[in-house]
């Protein structure tokens, strides 16, 4: 699987729990994968997307705020029940055209909650959006087919302090971003914490590479074992982080991960001797060790809780 897909698998499994949510994420969708307009005299709403998990998604969205239940066939969604087509139109402030085309911005009323925000990005991001293996290089984008609406998901995602551009490509408007601390933003804003994390131990990764090839005078083999050790102990560190803060570590120990994440190529015995008081190599060794079996704990905890 890929990056990207990895990302949408952890998005689609997001639990709202409030109707504005709801509303904003099928905002989202009919605005990015969706057309309106009138046939044979009825409004109608249409939804395409390849990926049947988004259609099924949309479904559960109507079930939930409308308590209707809409059908697929082939790749596509169509509400043609003018009672639902309207409520659904209402609730999501988008406009129906006559000619089967979106071109409305982002209704503001339907993201004023930041919760709401969130869900709308997320939801377009699902639809229309794919991000690039971080191993290959840092590419995150959102592939819009109306300027309006490319510029105002770019406005929304910039209400973050997060700074997208936009480039037109085939007739479509890609809004993209190429720095790594942006798209750790961004995933951020998604709610997607477990590819966060995969992307920031990546770029640890990579930084802690590069300190090695500087040090060229310095026995490779060893080297390389301080670093695999140095980000399994970091990899642990940022679990539990993550799930419990690190607060949950007693003093010791917390001041210990702190320096292991500001010094992720320190050799034990450099560690010890930065630290405040002094510790000697041993003492280093025991409390990563303590660390790393609190995040083992944690996550068995949390695959069997
Ligand atoms: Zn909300």
């Amino acid at each position: 699987m890929s990056f990207s897909s990895d990302v949408k698998k952890e998005l689609f499994a997001y639990d709202y729990k409030n109707g504005h949510c709801l509303i904003a994420a099928l905002a989202a969708v009919i605005n990015t994968n969706g057309f309106t307009g009138t046939y044979n005299g009825r409004r109608l709403i249409m939804i395409h997307n390849e990926n049947s998990a988004v259609l099924d998604m949309t479904k559960s969205f109507i079930k939930r705020l409308f308590g209707a239940d809409v059908s697929c066939q082939k790749g596509n969604i169509t509400i043609d029940d003018e009672a639902l087509v309207d409520k659904i139109l209402d609730a999501t402030g988008v406009v129906c055209d006559t000619d089967f085309s979106i071109d409305s911005p982002i209704n503001l009323s339907v993201v004023s909650r930041n919760c709401c925000k969130r869900a709308y990005i997320r939801t377009a991001f699902i639809c229309c959006g794919s991000v690039s293996d971080p191993n290959k290089h840092y590419h995150i984008e959102f592939v819009d087919n109306d300027y309006d609406h490319a510029r105002s998901l770019k406005e929304l995602i910039g209400s973050f302090g997060i700074t997208m551009k936009i480039v037109e490509r085939k007739n479509h408007f890609v809004i993209y971003c190429k720095e790594a601390e942006l798209i750790v933003d961004l995933l951020n804003v998604m709610s997607a914490h477990r590819a966060l994390l995969e992307l920031e131990n990546l770029r640890v990764l990579k930084g802690v590479r590069n300190n090695v090839n500087r040090l060229v005078n310095c026995e490779t083999a060893n080297l390389g074992k301080i670093v695999s050790a140095s980000l399994r102990q970091i990899e642990a560190i940022n679990y539990i982080s993550k799930s419990k803060g690190l607060d949950y570590l007693p003093d010791n120990l917390k001041k210990m991960a702190e320096m292991r994440i500001m010094y992720a190529d320190a050799s034990l015995k450099e560690l010890g001797e930065k630290m405040v008081p002094p510790v000697g190599k041993s003492g280093v060794n025991h409390r990563l060790k303590k660390i790393c079996d609190i995040a083992d704990k944690l996550k068995g905890d949390n695959n069997y809780g």
